[in-house]
């Protein structure tokens, strides 16, 4: 059986008009497992009856223990169509928005994502989180409406009752998709009951429908309760035969996803901003198997044996094993390709040669972080996959043994390729390291992890908040000068209105080195003039730097080294060396020796960090905190504990929506506040409420605690009074 179907994928892996890349993103239990499991078992790939049991996706053992979903991993399964073989690239996404990263990187290799919504629970805070993710990469949504039993068996809906609530979930998902898709796509991505884009069933019983299947094969709604209200055992048998969840989904998916080549031709031009003319422009645009070869890592897992595994998507090329390829950072480091396999779950294929439009996984490349571009020539890569929340909690680690040091050096490099959206400081000297993460389950999962799978036994601290460092003014214009006394540099700086930094948030860390119509667009919209917007010249942690010195005849020679330092001092300001935030730094103006010698970065550096700093320091700089707007929900009677530990934690309440039974309260939480916050909650409530991280923002921390903090983090880090 595996076999005939390493055939079949093989046969259509080279064309791209058969093929589709899709993810599945849901809200934690609403049944994103299932639903896989579901479309495996009925794509052949695993037995039918142990759907559902059998967890192919889940293999981590945290995740089985837990019952969530925390790896993207992905599988490779065929659908007939028409009599037509397709072949669908499925990527499997965590759900747990503690982990929001991997959905943003497995977004990069899909073009479109079921939406899988609870009919009983209808949208849920993290329905809108992954939606966002995966409109932000261009992934096209349609909607499965899932656990319509229970609609049917504990609810027991009429069939209009049953279709006013899905218009109900179908309307809050196209307000989503209005809200997040790009402009272009905002209408034509609403999804729609008529024409398939909504699909309604049960995972758990293995049936599900969409308005056409329904008018092609006469089922009606009145069926579906009909079958639930005789003979519950036979009612599944009949869904199940008559509409197969996986038929009809996969239906739905080929019909509404484009095919890797339509894709790429709108989402190249906004995730790659090189030459869309060039050699490799026009084969990235067209999924040209004939071009030079370029993927991109979505994941990485580090093997015991076969070393690090690589999955990703070919965007354009073939590759093949032997083949030499370039990693495209630093110094474009060179390997050889040694492996290429297509994924089976856990399970690798090994294959001689795939095309471009494919998922793909390969080994031989070391030193790859989710997000590098590998390509068989040195050109420009793929932006960087931003993710939508920052690391805002750390904890020092270190290992329990002494024993265990230089392993624990190796395994938290291994976590960080696994994982890049934790940070990670390495402290060889003082063996104790940082490690950073969006929240402090995160960093949890990441502590067991170490520990069971890469068996290294550790001790860590309690969890630290990572404050920002902002102004709240513009500064002055800022002399730096060079030790040599010959450079002058000339810097002001401001804090970026509201409206820019909206747009500047969701912008990835970047040098912009050539005319960026993307970049300039965004920045327009966000105040910024035009003639301005083309001197942007880096932006780092939602900082922006200009460039706005007019004819100095050098400066193209210094300006990588003023780009460094700016990166620098926003990677750790002047207050506590915490990261920047919401500024825009700009050089005015400079003076430079004529001779390069005199001006290197022994000058340079020292001259430009200086300034920055000191115009922060001129600025009225503050320090903010991470704040995390959340959405916590009991039955009604916990209310007002509720409301009470919000405030006790330095909360605002936004929002309240509350019935006789259920209180849904959306509130807002500094981030200090939220340790220990699952257990004080599960008391409050008695066990009998949920809690999810909706949004996360930055804002100023209370004046009476700014003196206090900057100290503790000063003390913490051990620096000197004036040290800056
Ligand atoms: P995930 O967190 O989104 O991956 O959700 P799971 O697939 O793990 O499902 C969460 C829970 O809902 C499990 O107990 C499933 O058995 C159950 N479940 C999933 N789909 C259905 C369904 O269609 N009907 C019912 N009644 N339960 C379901």
């Amino acid at each position: 059986m595996a076999k005939m179907m390493i055939e079949r994928i093989l046969e259509i892996m080279n064309q791209y008009d058969r093929i589709r890349n899709m993810g599945i993103i849901a809200h934690i239990d609403h049944g994103k497992t299932t639903l896989s499991d579901n479309l495996i078992a009925g794509a052949g790939m695993i037995s039918k009856e142990l759907a559902g049991q059998l967890c192919v996706l889940d293999f981590h053992e945290d995740e089985k223990e837990r019952g969530i979903t925390i790896d993207a991993a992905n599988v490779s399964m065929i659908h007939n169509l028409d009599g037509q073989d397709y072949l669908i690239n499925l990527i499997d996404t965590p759900g747990h928005v503690d982990f929001g990263g991997d959905v943003t990187r497995a977004m990069r290799a899909v073009d479109g994502a079921v939406v899988v919504c609870c009919a009983v629970e209808g949208t849920m805070p993290q329905t809108e989180t992954v939606l966002r993710q995966a409109l932000r990469e261009r992934v096209r949504p349609i909607l499965y409406i899932n656990k319509v039993d229970r609609l049917i068996r504990e609810v027991k809906l009429t069939p209009e009752a049953m279709q006013a609530r899905f218009m109900e979930i179908i309307k809050k998902v196209n307000q989503f998709i209005y809200r997040y898709a790009p402009e272009e796509f905002k209408e034509k991505w609403q999804v729609n009951v008529l024409d398939g884009s909504v699909v309604f069933g049960s995972a758990f019983h293995n049936w599900a429908l969409s308005v056409p299947y329904m008018q092609k094969n006469k089922i009606s709604f009145k069926d579906v309760i009909d079958a639930y209200t005789t003979n519950e055992e036979n009612a599944r048998e009949i869904l199940r035969e008559k509409a197969p969840l996986h038929v009809v989904l996969l239906n739905s998916v080929i019909k509404h996803f484009p095919n890797p080549k339509e894709a790429q031709a709108y989402r190249i031009p906004h995730l790659w901003h090189g030459d869309l003319e060039s050699e490799e422009g026009k084969a990235l645009i067209n999924a040209d198997p004939n071009g030079p070869a370029v993927f991109v890592a979505t994941k990485i897992v580090v093997d015991p044996h076969a070393g690090e595994v690589i999955t990703g998507r070919l965007f354009s090329g073939k590759l093949k094993p032997g083949m030499e390829v370039y990693l495209l950072k630093d110094n474009n480091n060179k390997f050889r390709i040694q492996q290429v396999f297509i994924s089976n779950g856990p399970k690798r294929e090994l294959v001689e040669e795939v095309d471009a439009g494919n998922i793909v996984g390969i080994t031989g490349v070391k030193d790859c972080f989710a997000g590098d571009t590998v390509a068989t020539k040195i050109m420009q890569p793929f932006e960087e996959i931003k993710h939508i929340f920052d690391p805002v909690v750390t904890k020092a680690i270190s290992a329990k043994k002494p024993g265990d040091l230089p392993k624990l050096v190796e395994v938290l490099k291994q976590v960080h390729k696994e994982d890049p959206s934790l940070k990670i400081e390495i402290n060889e000297e003082t063996g104790q390291h940082l490690i950073s993460g969006m929240g402090e389950l995160h960093l949890e999962v990441i502590e067991n992890r170490i520990k069971r799978e890469k068996n290294v036994d550790v001790v860590t601290s309690p969890p630290i908040v990572v404050y920002r460092e902002t102004v709240r003014k513009e500064s002055p214009l800022v002399e730096g000068k060079s030790p040599n006394k010959h450079n002058k540099f000339y810097i002001r700086v401001m804090p970026l209105k509201p409206e820019m930094l909206a747009i500047v948030r969701e912008l990835p860390n970047q040098r912009v080195n050539k005319f960026n119509q993307d970049l300039i667009n965004a920045l327009q919209k966000g105040g910024m003039s035009y003639e301005e917007a083309k001197k942007v010249k880096a932006i780092h942690n939602a900082n922006i730097f200009v460039e706005a010195t007019r004819g100095i005849v050098h400066i193209g020679e210094v300006i990588e080294m003023v780009i460094d330092m700016f990166e620098d001092v926003m990677k750790q300001g002047p207050l506590a060396r915490e990261p920047g935030f919401g500024m825009k730094v700009v050089l005015e103006d400079a003076i430079l020796h004529e001779d390069s010698i005199h001006r290197g970065p022994g000058q340079v550096y020292p001259a430009v960090r200086d300034a920055i700093k000191q115009a922060m320091l001129e600025a009225d700089p503050v320090l903010f905190e991470p704040v995390q707007v959340m959405q916590f929900e009991a039955p009604s009677e916990y209310m007002g504990a509720i409301t009470k530990l919000i405030n006790a934690k330095r909360g605002v309440v936004l929002n309240i929506d509350q019935d006789e039974y259920r209180a849904v309260i959306e509130a807002k939480l500094p981030v200090a506040e939220t340790f220990g916050l699952s257990a004080e909650f599960r008391s409050a409530t008695g066990g009998r409420g949920t809690f999810f991280v909706i949004d996360q923002l930055f804002e100023m921390l209370p004046f009476e605690l700014q003196q206090k903090i900057i100290k503790q983090i000063r003390d913490r880090k051990g620096l000197a009074e004036n040290q800056l």
